[in-house]
């Protein structure tokens, strides 16, 4: 299966670079396309964040599976802020680096860490996408996060049962790769 990247606003390459590297060797091919640039009538100055759902709807759709990654901070429904959206069984999911920062919480620069947890909320929008509903085991990526703990108590994989719904669905997925 190919996962598409696509980078909304300016977004560090090191990053991007990562993800497609993972991805690639998790769902068999990633490809990044030209960055596009962040819809202005999505912004809300009131919360100097981005409404997620506006920003989704202007992804491409001709690859099956489109990641919208930015570095804005999003929004969306009765949420103060989320770390990605995704369109159910559709083709489309966004996630923000903004508050996966280490950064953003004070915290020293680690960009390891700040790939790794990008790396997590990609395949949980990724699962999203391919039919995944949220998970009840705390360590597989597929439990909602509420904050950036829950993001870093969970594993990037997706557990025994949700691999299992999705290889039923005739999926080819690796998680054994470093
Ligand atoms: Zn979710
Ligand atoms: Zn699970």
């Amino acid at each position: 299966m190919k996962v598409c990247l696509q980078p909304v606003g300016s977004v560090r390459s090191d990053v991007i670079g990562y993800l497609r590297d993972k991805l690639g060797k998790i769902f068999g091919e990633c490809e990044i396309f030209e960055e596009i640039e962040l819809p202005k009538y999505a912004y809300n100055p009131k919360r100097n964040q981005y409404n997620s759902s506006l920003i989704l709807m202007r992804l491409p759709t001709h690859c099956s599976v489109t990641l919208g990654i930015t570095e804005a901070d999003l929004y969306a429904y009765t949420f103060n802020f989320i770390f990605g959206e995704a369109e159910l069984k559709g083709k489309r999911a966004i996630i923000s680096l903004a508050r996966l920062d280490p950064e953003f919480y004070g915290h020293e620069k680690n960009d390891e860490l700040l790939k790794v947890r990008a790396l997590k909320e990609a395949m949980h929008e990724i699962g999203h996408v391919l039919g995944l509903v949220h998970c009840g085991n705390r360590r597989c990526v597929m439990c909602f996060s509420n904050t950036i703990f829950d993001t870093d108590y969970k594993d990037w994989k997706y557990c025994e049962r949700c691999l299992e719904f999705l290889r039923s669905k005739g999926l080819e997925i690796n998680l054994e790769i470093k």
